[in-house]
């Protein structure tokens, strides 16, 4: 099945509102240099930089996501963000970043009612999963990601393929320079991630819903990773900070 490539940026908590503003045009100025369509591309910036990314990009393709999201509408949950502050202004909302897994010690259980609240109010979650290294060489990797796709997409109500996307990111090559082998996540989603998807989705949306590879994408290796077949786009934390490595890796996309 044909799925346009998803490119997306994770600029984490990086930028003030004026750098975020800079690294948007210098993007915009070298998006209107590549052909057009063919890749969607989706930043996601911290949430003091949504409003003017918002303005900026209000006549662009380029969509906004936010990094995070309460799963209530609104009440008394001081620094939380949500889900319909975010759909001011996104389309997007990653859910269940082994950051916010690991040093907020966010369940599945959590990740899950996020997922479905997300999507009651129009936004598309993207579900992050991943092993650590721990559990890569104990062997239980699949069965790791399995258990996290059924325990945060239960009752996720989605008709369509375009209202999810699945972001596969082992732990270990987060921001450390190492990557997964291109091959390897290729297998791991023919064998693993799709099927859980079709069970969850059954066949046309479970075979339309898009996944993404993240683990130190770079301008180098975006090309042998965006080949795959199975690999549908990149979740690019690091790379997505310098306009000409995520240009390069938009481009990787064509
Ligand atoms: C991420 O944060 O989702 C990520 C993949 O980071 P990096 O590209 O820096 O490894």
């Amino acid at each position: 099945m044909k799925r346009t490539p998803l490119i997306a940026g994770n600029w984490k908590m990086h930028l003030t509102e004026a750098q975020a503003v800079t690294l948007a045009r210098k993007l915009l100025w070298g998006l209107t240099r590549l052909p057009a369509g063919g890749v969607e591309v989706l930043l996601c910036p911290p949430f003091t930089a949504l409003s003017s990314l918002h303005k900026l990009l209000i006549s662009d393709p380029i969509r906004l996501g936010g990094q995070n999201m309460h799963a209530s509408t609104q009440g008394a949950f001081t620094g939380e963000i949500s889900p319909l502050m975010l759909a001011e202004f996104c389309q997007y909302v990653i859910l269940g970043h082994s950051e916010r897994r690991a040093l907020f010690q966010e369940t599945d259980e959590d990740i899950n009612l996020k997922a479905r609240s997300a999507v009651q109010h129009g936004l598309v979650p993207i579900l992050c999963v991943g092993e650590t290294l721990a559990e890569r060489q104990a062997g239980r990797a699949e069965t790791i990601i399995y258990a996290q796709l059924m325990a945060g997409l239960q009752q996720v109500g989605i008709h369509r393929g375009s209202q999810l996307v699945i972001a596969y990111e082992p732990v270990w090559a987060i921001g450390t320079g190492q990557t997964a082998t291109p091959e390897v996540v290729n297998q791991l989603i023919a064998a693993t991630i799709r099927p859980a998807l079709v069970r969850l989705f059954g066949e046309p949306v479970g075979q339309a819903i898009r996944v993404l590879y993240g683990g130190s994408v770079n301008a180098g290796n975006a090309v042998v990773f965006l080949s795959q077949p199975e690999i549908d786009g990149a979740l690019v934390g690091g790379a997505s900070l310098d306009s000409d490595a995520f240009l390069a890796i938009v481009s990787a996309a064509l």
